[in-house]
């Protein structure tokens, strides 16, 4: 988020001075194939999708659509290049594994252009976050290969084989990075399709892995929307499935998997509550709900889209949140200094739009900050409903955007019982001075990530998941090894 460091002082207030992140050396393809047994390969119908900047409409590239026949031959490369994969020594796994995350490294500056480039995220969230963390993964589990019997002691360890999985578009390169390395670990190998409107860092660390000398067929990259997504899932040679994205769509992946032998992981959606109690330190509880509910768009699924805030404290909080809403810059996702970047796409404009025309129609007072945002692409100011009541749609369904829905409390129990009344249990937050509400409020929520006094901080080494609609399963940390291991007895 923009501090005073980077805006310039002009007439005693603080005035925007542009600074946007050069594009010079970062090479996009015209167009782009399939990543098959190592190689990029046409689609068997020949057909191609265009992929768009969001914060200008101009298209980037072109892009594969892969069909069930394309799937099969990736399903049949990864089975393939299993049988070497699956009996190299876990130690040489690692090796490959850490020449990703090295490349990554090395090449962090052009992937954080073309993450912002073709996401619509502020280039400050993709260098700082996104690919810093998308190698930290990659660390992480390389670390992990030669050593799973100590990660669950007296158990036998096996691979399972091919892994289908199925990312979604809020955070294109760390979610492929999420999935591929704890699968690559365990000694998988597998078919990973990026969601429709980001495919191009999938794209790009396909490069870097064959770049890294892995044998062919380990990873394999298809492009495509929900029917490509759909093929996957229904192929029967895979063995596991592993999904991010809606909770609509994990429901049809949960149901189409229902009485097959595939392992599977769900991590859907969220509607978090951000709780701030009277005694918190109020300047950083707003600057933690800033970060909650704006970071990326609002498009997080453990985003804290809730603010359920202690009554004494309420009016200073909105006022503040307010202030400092107006100092937020939306616009040019390269511009260093930019907070909110581009919607990720059309769709989703008009998904938020019909929320706030919805938090309108049921009552609630809408408020918005007044920045100016550019004529072309996707933006939305960020907003907050007050005056909302737990059974509006805004407080229960999942908006994706930079949208909050205001509450108060009076106690420690009503704050509880408004943070689990949803269908959702993603993720919380807790800001107060004392230790013992923290405990008893992160024991309490059903959330399978609660922060305290902090928000939206993610780390290799943390298992990540729901509960109820957010989803089954853990990744990160340890718990994401079991999702990709046969344990024996
Ligand atoms: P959103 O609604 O936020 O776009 P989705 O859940 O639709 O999120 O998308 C997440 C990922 O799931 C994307 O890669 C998308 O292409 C894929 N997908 C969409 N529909 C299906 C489906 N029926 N089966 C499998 N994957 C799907």
């Amino acid at each position: 988020m923009a501090t005073p460091e980077n805006k310039l002082a002009f007439d005693g207030g603080w005035q925007y001075s542009p600074a946007p992140e050069s594009t010079d050396h970062v090479k996009i393809k015209k167009t782009y194939e399939l990543f098959i047994g190592g190689e990029f390969v046409a689609p068997v119908q020949g057909k191609y999708f265009d992929t768009i900047n969001p914060a200008t409409e101009e298209k980037l590239s072109k892009v594969a659509l892969a069909s069930a026949a394309d799937v099969d031959k990736a399903v049949k490369a990864a089975r393939k290049a299993f049988v070497g994969w699956s009996r190299l020594k876990p130690a040489e796994r690692g090796k490959y594994i850490f020449r990703i995350a090295r490349i990554l490294q090395e090449r962090s500056r052009e992937f954080a252009v073309i993450e912002s480039l073709d996401g619509g995220k502020p280039i400050r969230e993709s260098r700082d976050v996104d690919v810093p963390l998308a190698a930290a993964h990659f660390f992480y589990y390389a670390g992990w290969a030669d050593k799973l019997e100590y990660a669950f002691p007296g158990r036998a360890v096996k691979p399972l084989g091919v892994a289908g999985q199925i990312i979604p578009w809020n955070f294109p390169l760390l979610m492929a990075a999420w999935k591929i390395a704890p699968a690559l670990a365990c000694g998988n190998t597998v078919v990973l399709k990026p969601a429709e409107t980001t495919p191009l860092t999938a794209l790009k660390l396909a490069e870097v892995i064959a770049d890294a000398g892995l044998p062919p067929g380990v990873v394999n990259i298809v492009t495509g929307a929900g029917e490509t997504g759909a093929a996957i899932v229904n192929h029967p040679g895979f063995d596991k499935i592993a999904f991010t994205g809606s909770t609509d769509v994990g429901r049809i992946i949960q149901k189409a998997l229902a009485g097959s032998n595939k392992k599977y992981t769900l991590e859907l959606g969220g509607k978090a509550a951000n709780i701030i109690f009277a005694d918190a330190a109020i300047d950083e509880a707003v600057e933690g709900i800033v970060n909650g509910i704006f970071f990326n768009q609002g498009h997080v699924c453990c985003a804290g889209s809730r603010l359920l805030v202690q009554e004494p404290v309420a009016d200073a909080v909105i006022r503040k949140l307010r202030d400092r809403m107006e100092t937020l810059i939306v616009g040019d996702p390269l511009d260093k200094n930019t907070d909110i970047g581009a919607i990720n796409s059309k769709q989703q404009l008009e998904t938020i739009k019909s929320y706030l025309a919805i938090g309108q129609e049921e009552g609630s007072e809408m408020f918005q900050s007044s920045c100016a945002v550019p004529k072309r692409g996707y933006w939305c100011r960020p907003t907050i409903f007050t005056g909302v009541s737990q059974s509006n749609r805004v407080v229960q369904e999942e908006i994706f955007g930079p949208v909050l829905a205001i509450q108060t409390f009076r106690t420690f129990d009503e704050a509880l019982i408004k943070a689990n009344n949803t269908p959702y249990g993603l993720s919380g937050g807790v800001w107060t001075d004392k230790g013992s509400k923290i405990f008893k409020m992160t024991q309490s929520i059903r959330a399978g990530v609660v922060w305290a006094n902090t928000f939206n901080k993610f780390d290799p080494t943390s298992p990540f998941g729901g509960n109820k609609e957010s989803g089954v399963g853990r990744e990160g940390g340890m718990h994401g090894l079991d999702a990709y291991l046969k344990l024996g007895g």
